[in-house]
Order: structure tokens, then C-alpha cells, then sequence
């Protein structure tokens, strides 16, 4: 402490008269109306006690309210704009786990994202695989928008759209592209085995997939293929595609009792509910 600090503590004026809203306590300090706290305090400075204003209780609690709102409002811009970078796709970010009905493949979903500090650690792929309608990529959306909501950047796309938007790329461009997904903490890669089967369209999915490899971070990926499809390839373009897929993701079956079906037998139970039921 300094001189110049104290002369300026002296010439600081103490308030002595409550303004309205304040009343005049009986220990000769300040006091809230509203929450009966001090307004002022008793400092002990170089052996001289100094009256200096203070925070009451309520004002404390409006600012820490203040902060936490803020605090919350960041947090919400925060994941709107990771959703809004993660998922283009407007109907995918509508499939979420409130909108699941509680399916063993639901239940492993959601055991993902709650372990998700595991997952990425050990950095645990998963290959979803059935026939077309098994809500594969309804799983993968609900596990995407629910990480999303946790701030965790992920990004659900599919190799049709990765290889139109690179189509137009130079190829140092297409590096970086490729690179960029690793600011993202999980890739989801819907359909494999759809796109163009050419030997570019094949290169270029094995770049992706081979990126995410050497960056050590989870894949997602569902596709139509069968299990022995994916060990037995066609030819050595798709076998060193499937071999790094399988190294990287544990496959687990969707089973054919699908959503649409649950779908389809609600409506059904509900138009016999309605329209053929005697009450
Ligand atoms: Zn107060």
C-alpha cells in the first residue's frame, strides 16, 4: 500500500444519509430496505477503520442471476450455431431421442452419449447396418442432436453430398476440406455403399474415411450393406474402404422392426381407435 492509495481513500466522500429504499442501521451503516443487508461495511485500513460501499444480499443475487443468464444465453448461441454447422439438414436435426420410441437400438444410442467422455477417449466408432427403413439414420440423428445440445461439435453428413461439394475443388482444396472435419469431435457418415462407384467417387471416400483414422477421432457410419458385404468386397478399391471402416467402427444391427412400421401401426391403431371403436 501507498500513500497515494490512502490519500485517496480520505477524499473518498462516505455516504451518510440512506437514499430511498435504504434506512440507517443501528450499528450507524447503511442498510437495504428490500433485503436488510448492509450497503456499506467496516474496513480496518493501516489501523484505520474506513466506511466503503458494498454490495447488499439481493443486489449480489440480481447480478449473479445476470451473469448466469448470460451465461446461459452464450451457451444457447453456442450450440445453435454448432447445429446449424453440424446438421444442414432441417429434418434431421427434428430426430431426437424425445421423438424415439424406447428401442434396444434407442438404449444404445443414448448409452453413447451419456459415455460420450469414454467414446472419445477410446475413441469408439459405431458401423450402423440393416435393410433400408430400420431407422439408421434416425439413430444416428438422435445420437448427433443429442451431443450437439451437450456442445459437442459433430457433423452428420453423407459421402454423396462430401463428393458433390468437392467436385468443384482443386485438389489442395479437397486436402483442406478433408482436414476440416477434424474440428469436429464426431463425423457421421449416413449411407455408405450409395455413392458413385467410380474410382475417383472411391478414392476420395477412402481419403475421408483414412483422414478420420489418423486423426484418432470417432466415426459414425450406417449403411444398407450386409456384414458379409463389407468382408467380402467386390474389389480391392471397396476391400481397403471396408477394412478401414470395420478397423474403426464396431458394427451393430438395426433390426427391421422399423419406424416407419411403429409409424404405420399407430396410425392404424388409431384409425381403428377412432373411426371403428363402439363407445
Ligand atoms: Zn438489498
Amino acid at each position: 500500500m501507498n500513500t497515494t492509495l490512502f490519500d485517496f481513500l480520505d477524499r473518498l466522500q462516505v455516504q451518510t444519509e440512506p437514499k430511498p429504499g435504504q434506512y440507517l442501521g443501528e450499528d450507524g451503516l447503511i442498510y437495504c430496505e428490500k433485503c436488510h443487508t448492509p450497503v456499506q461495511c467496516r474496513v480496518t485500513l493501516a489501523g484505520k477503520v474506513r466506511v466503503m460501499p458494498c454490495v447488499c444480499q439481493c443486489q449480489k443475487e440480481e447480478r449473479e442471476r445476470q451473469a448466469q443468464q448470460i451465461k446461459e444465453e452464450e451457451q444457447l448461441l453456442y450450440v445453435r450455431r454448432l447445429k446449424a454447422a453440424g446438421i444442414q439438414e432441417r429434418h434431421l436435426q427434428e430426430w431426437t431421442f424425445a421423438t424415439a420410441t424406447d428401442t434396444p437400438s434407442i438404449q444404445m444410442a443414448k448409452r453413447y452419449v451419456e459415455n460420450w467422455q469414454k467414446v472419445k477417449a477410446q475413441n469408439l466408432g459405431l458401423l450402423l447396418w440393416g435393410d433400408v427403413g430400420t431407422g439408421k439414420s434416425f439413430l444416428a440423428a438422435c445420437i448427433a442432436n443429442a451431443l450437439l445440445e451437450k456442445g459437442v461439435p459433430v457433423l452428420m453428413t453423407n459421402f454423396s453430398k462430401i463428393l458433390n461439394q468437392m467436385g468443384a475443388m482443386y485438389s489442395a482444396e479437397r486436402y483442406r476440406y478433408i482436414a476440416s472435419f477434424q474440428r469436429f469431435s464426431l463425423l457421421i457418415l449416413d449411407d455408405l455403399g450409395i455413392e458413385r462407384n467410380t474410382e475417383y467417387a472411391l478414392e476420395q471416400v477412402y481419403a475421408i474415411v483414412d483422414e478420420r483414422y489418423k486423426a484418432g477421432l470417432p466415426l459414425i457410419i450406417t449403411t444398407n450393406l450386409t456384414i458379409s458385404q463389407l468382408r467380402n468386397p467386390e474389389d480391392v478399391s471397396h476391400a481397403r474402404i471396408y477394412s478401414r471402416v470395420l478397423e474403426m467402427c464396431t458394427p451393430v444391427h438395426v433390426p427391421g422392426a422399423d419406424r416407419r412400421t411403429a409409424i404405420g401401426k399407430t396410425k392404424q391403431e388409431q384409425v381403428k381407435e377412432i373411426l371403428f371403436s363402439k363407445s
